[in-house]
């Protein structure tokens, strides 16, 4: 007996063959099958007569008719058959012809009925339809059964070997006899506010809607469904986050204000109430999840220095995380700085490096020694990259995990953070059990601590985004510049213009400023990857049964929303360098520091060079010993070199908005008047729409909204990297939806926690978070 659950193998039509065909497309089951759904729809839901169809020159149309003559030959030259046939009704004759389709001979004869849908086009022969779909009929005039033409028809996301013609063809009789057993999956009372489509009614009108109010009404349901499952899964984790206990550290006012008075600025507002925010948080038990959001040059560092000082002076270890070195030894040397009065031990560990600063002296040590300094509470804050979520990483009382550009880290590394390949994490009191494998937030009533997390990051996130895939972190944003900045002024420079940049930037380098001149990389084989893996965001056209991709959203855990390496961007320039950008890079050296700078002093800086020499050439480039850093996107983020007025940006097509606008706030990081030239050689509309967009706004969230108007929903922030159902996405744009669907997933879980009263949407959410788990 066929049912809902049963493989589809084992349905007549299908069989092996085709079942493995459609497991790429993540369909196991009839039911996986039933909710594979169209991409698109065809309209031939107007059957007209042959001879009006005669007038439509061009255009689509659908007939009914009897066909007089028939007949499939070859073609001149290859092997492609050619069928052409003569389709008469009570009107008129129209020619058909379809090319390469050989068993039609066989399944369309003289004499038979059919209805044809297709395009008309103009031939030596006079009208015909080209290639038209078609399905036979028993007489003209019937239009109740039809499945390919005369109606509205679903046209799928295709593989190879499964047209939309088949998956209409089996998924129709598969309707029929399942679609009733669907079991519904949204409560009643949600069906019933909302005037949702009952489930069955709904599948059935996504693949074949009697109109197309009836298609969007059901898609209507299922995009409410899709986010109201991302909203459950993530309230479920907040709750069972709740449930956690961290070191409560007290805020210590008056250590505050020394901090504060011992700075060489004064505090933002913002800055201020953000800080305070997160002191607030840190007294808690309840684990901390911030997101701290601030445009590039806000100034989130000293906060978050903040928040560090205050947990360490309780007693309490710290973890501070960059994605790069560059930046991990920027901030191992700007908190020492400015923690220098406090009496704290700070060690440093990229890669290679362990240092320890304590007593007002950095001295290099073993990475051994470090490590056993870490594990007796020797050290009070640790700062670096991933390196220090690696095994053997053991902290004494780890209570504060900052992490630096968050939306930088891979998922695998951010894993790392809370479990070790063995399954232990970098806390020695914490088990896997802990990290989340119990199943039931309100009875997991553990004892043991978990740090509290702060995450840093300068891409704005919508709000959308943010009530969904961030919707278990708390926001804090840094809304205002320290007051001393200056607008950056940007300006796309033509060809034309170019002599003249180089003059202006001489003009400033007299003035003792600083230059980065942004190389971008060169296509190579990486790239071509990493842009595949990009691309490879959820398949177009379903939303359920997908093979999500690795990178998908992982929202059981506590630190899960960041994306993978390969699609933020972190195998830029650290990770990957390749020869030929090295190469092409040397040779713009060449050029600039020969032809064009020859008095100044230019150095390179690329992903292939040692940790100590960049190190080193960062240092030179800070203290005014280089006048101008040709660098590939290495610099990206983070990298804060005040005296650097000027930030060159070559291919500027090359890269995103968001990234762009995050070369720009290298620079405007001072008192003095900054500027960020736009170099391009591609003069494509979008391209200028894109860099003008820059030159307008200085403010990334009104960059992020605008890229979301360049480039639609698909580039909201997250959404590729998460995996996000496509049905979920569209209504992602959709603030509306998004906070309905956030309301009423609370609602149920406050009634129903553990979604006992709901079996159907409970089994529902199992799939979809094993979906989005992808383990
Ligand atoms: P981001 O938010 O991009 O991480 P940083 O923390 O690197 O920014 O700060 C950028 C620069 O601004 C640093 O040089 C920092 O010392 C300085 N800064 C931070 N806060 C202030 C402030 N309130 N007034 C003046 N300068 C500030
Ligand atoms: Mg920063």
């Amino acid at each position: 007996m066929i049912s809902l659950s049963t493989p589809v193998q084992e349905v007549p039509k299908i069989g092996i063959t085709y079942a493995k065909r459609l497991k790429k497309f993540g369909i196991k089951t009839v039911q996986d099958l039933l909710f594979y759904f169209p991409a698109r729809y065809d309209d031939f839901s107007e059957i007209i007569s042959i001879r009006q169809a005669r007038n439509k020159l061009g255009e689509v149309a659908c007939v009914q008719g009897e066909i007089i003559e028939i007949e499939t030959t070859k073609s001149i030259y290859g092997r492609m058959a050619i069928t052409k046939a003569v389709l008469q009704d009570r009107t008129a004759q129209i020619h058909v012809i379809w090319f390469n389709q050989p068993y039609l001979e066989k399944s369309l004869k003289e004499n038979d009925f059919i209805c044809l849908a297709g395009k008309i086009s103009l031939g030596k022969e006079g009208l015909y339809f080209n290639s038209p779909a078609y399905e036979r009929i028993n007489e003209i005039g019937e239009n109740e059964e039809l499945t390919h033409t005369g109606r509205i028809v679903p046209v799928y996301s295709e593989t190879r070997g499964v047209t939309s013609r088949w998956l209409r063809y089996v998924i129709k009789p598969l309707l029929y006899r399942f679609c009733e057993q669907i079991q519904e999956s949204l409560p009643a009372e949600i069906i019933k506010k909302y005037k949702f489509l009952p489930i069955q009614e709904a599948v059935w009108q996504l693949h074949f809607p009697d109109s197309f109010e009836h298609a969007d009404a059901a898609k209507a349901r299922f995009s409410f469904e899709d986010l109201f499952l991302i909203q459950l899964n993530v309230l479920k984790e907040k709750i069972r986050l709740m449930q956690k206990k961290s070191s409560a550290c007290p805020m210590n006012t008056d250590l505050m204000k020394q901090f504060t008075e011992s700075l060489p600025f004064k505090l933002t507002d913002s800055q201020k109430k953000c800080a305070f925010a997160i002191l607030k948080d840190l007294e808690k038990t309840v684990p901390m999840s911030r997101l701290l959001e601030g445009d590039v040059g806000s100034g989130k560092t000293v906060v978050a220095t903040m928040a560090a000082l205050n947990v360490v002076k309780r007693d309490h270890q710290v973890a501070f995380m960059a994605p790069t070195e560059i930046l991990a030894k920027q901030h191992f040397r700007t908190v020492t700085e400015s923690l220098k009065s406090f009496n704290i031990k700070i060690g440093m560990m990229t890669g290679k490096d362990a240092r320890i600063f304590k007593e007002d002296e950095t001295t290099e040590v073993s990475k051994k020694s470090f490590l056993g300094d870490l594990e007796n509470g020797q050290l009070d804050i640790v700062i670096g990259t991933h390196s220090l979520i690696q095994k053997g990483v053991e902290f004494k009382d780890l209570a504060l995990v900052i992490l630096d550009e968050q939306h930088r880290f891979g998922v695998e590394q951010r894993d790392h953070l809370i479990k070790n390949p063995d399954g232990k994490v970098p806390m020695k009191s914490r088990t896997r059990e802990e990290i989340g494998a119990v199943e039931d937030p309100r009875y997991n009533r553990d004892k043991k601590l978990v740090p509290h997390l702060l995450s840093m990051t300068a891409t704005p996130i919508p709000r959308t985004l943010a009530l969904t895939v961030y919707g278990d972190l708390d926001l804090s944003l840094i809304d205002e510049m320290p007051k001393n900045r200056k607008k950056v002024k940007t300006i796309i420079v033509e060809p034309s213009q170019r002599k003249q940049a180089y003059e202006f930037i001489k003009k400033e380098v007299a003035g003792g400023k600083g230059v980065f001149v942004i190389f971008p990389k060169i296509e190579s084989s990486v790239t071509k990857l990493k842009e595949l893996l990009e691309k490879n965001g959820p398949t177009v056209g379903s939303f359920v049964p997908q093979n999500y991709p690795s990178a998908s959203l992982r929202a059981g855990d506590l630190r899960s929303f960041v994306p993978t390496a390969s699609q933020s961007g972190i195998l830029d320039g650290f990770a990957i360098g390749t020869i030929n950008e090295v190469k092409a890079l040397k040779e713009e050296y060449e050029k600039l520091s020969k032809e064009v700078f020859p008095d100044l002093r230019i150095t390179m800086l690329h992903g292939k060079m040692k940790p100590a020499e960049k190190e080193r050439i960062m240092l030179d480039f800070k203290k005014g010993e280089i006048d101008i850093l040709l660098s590939t996107s290495v610099v990206e983020v983070g990298v804060d070199v005040p005296r650097a007025t000027i930030m060159m940006i070559e291919g500027a097509e090359r890269f995103g908005l968001s990234q762009l606008h995050q070369f720009r706030g290298r620079v405007g990081r001072s008192d003095m008047q900054s500027y960020c030239f736009l170099f391009t050689t591609d003069p494509s509309m979008l391209n200028r729409k894109r860099l003008k967009a820059l030159v307008e706004s200085n403010n990334g969230f009104e960059l992020a909204e605008k890229d979301l108007e360049i480039r639609g929903p698909g580039s909201l922030y997250g959404t590729q990297q998460w995996g996000i159902p496509d049905m979920a996405m569209q209504g992602l744009s959709n603030i509306f939806l998004v906070e309905k669907t956030r309301t009423a997933a609370k609602e149920i879980l406050e009634k129903d926690p553990t979604l006992k009263n709901y079996p159907a949407l409970r089994e529902r959410l199992k799939e979809f978070e094993k979906k989005i788990h992808f383990e």
